[in-house]
């Protein structure tokens, strides 16, 4: 084909995987991306976390609120809408479904389901862990040396390293603890480690978290030679994908800033807008397969936060080792993460993902005077993530008579939690126990997170080895029935997993994207 229109919705990490894939592989194709929220940042998709300023923090993920996005809803195009009091919080940068005003989602059985509405998507927000999947885990229908390559494809996309952190000698003595609490137990290889992150470690020994930006690498770049075959619109909200019979002719999208609607024909069309917003775009568009918005997982979260106990500490980093890490993050105000930790997912002996996060500071404010508030040697926040096993009743659905605030077919969201999933977390919250007692003094006690505060939703648009009705997508992403119609994110995942989702998907998008690539080529 000469000349291809690709049209990509959703800006976050897997819409820029295919923006800059498919610009690198098909020479003469052209990229239009269209992205509902504003632009962030100078530079698209970078991560808030990097902006130094407080003030200007805020206000950039007081801008990926949708609607309740405060002074900003205006120019996002959203009526103003009630935030009904006693609602839950999401975390900052994003926004919940179910806000308890009109035209707000139906999700009582999975309160903290939430989005982020910007250029970069969850991207410009996410915490940038990048485990990889592991056993069951990985799809089954991906051979492990292709899987490998893949992976390492989206590991040099997304900038993750390995060892972020790893001098910091506090970081240290936190895994020779754990080790020493947990290490009989694990298996070769599945050990205590560093926890890989996306990002670029600067040499003050801080990191330059990743956004989208890094994915979109040349394309974010006005002076390089891809860049003039890309464009992003930003505050562009995609209304249908348009069919003609099994075809995708291209999308009717509006524009947030004038109200204005048009068609823009394309050749390909990849949906990338969310483990919600994908499958409800597909469904208000008439593309409705079995399986759409059904076998919803997330991860069942268990979190703490510890004091460390010095005397423990310094069976393994001295005083000197502490004074030479604060200065270190002196330098640093912006950003209180200095080192960051993990024990893998492992089958059977370990059957959750482990994230282990020194902080200087607390996530909550404690008064001055309670115990533990000055701790001088720090805390940690800790959390155990682990596997919801698919059902298909677990679902978001859609209802053509009644709107969202968006004028989208409203969601309702269905999700339960059964005896397999109780038992694992009772067992991870037995074992985040043991965690903490070895590291210091519990400052918040173990508890289970409500029901989508992952932010990690998987498997409503779940790819699938042949179309057998339990699934939406084919293994190269594209909708069982619709050859230029791909989707892309969290939703394809089909397997219960329990590592963070991110890298996983760029994978899957670095396969979908080769195969459309050569097609196209
Ligand atoms: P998104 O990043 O969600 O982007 C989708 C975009 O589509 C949004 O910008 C949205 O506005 C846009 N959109 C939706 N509908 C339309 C439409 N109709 N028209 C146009 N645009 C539309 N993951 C990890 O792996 N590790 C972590 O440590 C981690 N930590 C996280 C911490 C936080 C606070 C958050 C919020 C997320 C975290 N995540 C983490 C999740 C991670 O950010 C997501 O997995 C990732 O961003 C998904 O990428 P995506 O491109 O599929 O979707």
């Amino acid at each position: 084909m000469s000349n291809p229109t690709i049209a990509v919705v959703g800006s976050g990490p897997i819409g820029s995987t295919y923006a800059r894939l498919l610009l690198e592989q098909v020479p003469n194709a052209r990229v239009v991306m269209f992205e509902a929220g504003p632009q962030l940042t100078a530079v698209p998709g970078e991560s808030v976390r990097n902006i130094p300023d407080p003030a200007e923090k805020a206000r950039a993920r007081e801008m990926s609120q949708g609607p309740q996005a405060g002074a900003f809803r205006e120019s996002l195009g959203i009526p103003a809408a009630t935030v009904a009091e006693g609602m839950f919080t999401a975390r900052q940068g994003t926004h919940l479904l179910d806000f308890g005003g009109t035209g707000s989602a139906h999700a009582p059985s999975f309160p903290a389901a939430a989005a982020a509405t910007n250029v970069g998507g969850q991207g410009a927000h996410w915490t940038c862990a990048t485990p990889s999947p592991a056993f069951s885990e990985k799809i089954p229908f991906i051979a492990d040396d292709e899987w490998d390559g893949l992976i390492e494809e989206a590991k040099g996309l997304l900038h993750v390293h390995s060892a972020a952190f790893a001098d910091s000698k506090v970081g240290e003595a936190i895994r020779r603890l754990l080790d020493g609490e947990f290490g009989a137990e694990l298996p070769e290889g599945y050990g205590v480690g560093t926890l890989p992150v996306a990002g670029d470690p600067q040499p003050d020994g801080s990191v330059r978290w990743a956004g989208a930006d890094v994915v979109l690498g040349p394309l974010a770049d006005k002076t390089s030679l891809l860049s003039q075959r890309f464009e992003l619109r930003d505050l562009t909200l995609v209304r249908r994908v348009e069919l003609d019979g099994h075809r995708i002719t291209g999308v009717t999208v509006q524009d947030l800033r004038t109200g204005d609607e048009s068609f823009v024909p394309a050749d390909v069309v990849v949906v990338a807008a969310d483990a919600f917003r994908s499958p409800q775009l597909l469904w208000a568009s008439g593309v409705r397969p079995r399986a759409l918005g059904h076998y919803l997982t997330e991860h069942p979260v268990v979190i703490s936060t510890v004091a460390l106990d010095a005397d423990k500490m310094k069976q393994f980093a001295t005083e000197e080792d502490l004074d030479a890490e604060l200065a270190r993050r002196a330098q640093n105000p912006a950003d209180p993460v200095a080192a960051v930790n993990r024990i893998p997912f492992s089958e059977p002996e370990h059957p959750f993902s482990v994230q282990v996060m020194y902080s200087e500071s607390t996530p909550f404010p404690m008064a001055p005077g309670t115990p533990y508030s000055d701790n001088r040697w720090g805390y940690v926040n800790m959390g155990y993530g682990m596997r919801k096993h698919p059902r298909y009743e677990d679902a978001v659905t859609f209802d053509e008579d009644e709107q969202d605030y968006r004028g989208f077919p409203n969601m309702t969201i269905e999700y339960a939690l059964t005896e397999r999933e109780e038992k694992e977390i009772a067992e991870a919250t037995e074992r985040l126990r043991r965690a903490g007692k070895a590291l210091g003094v519990f400052v918040a006690e173990p508890r289970l997170m409500p029901n989508g505060s992952s932010l990690h939703y998987q498997g409503t648009m779940r790819m699938g080895e042949t179309d057998d009705g339990t699934s939406v997508a084919d293994p190269w992403s594209r909708v069982w029935g619709y050859e230029n119609l791909l989707v892309g994110g969290n939703a394809l995942i089909p397997t219960a997993t329990a590592m963070n989702p991110t890298l996983m998907s760029v994978a899957i998008a670095v396969r979908g994207a080769r195969k459309i690539a050569t097609e196209l080529s």
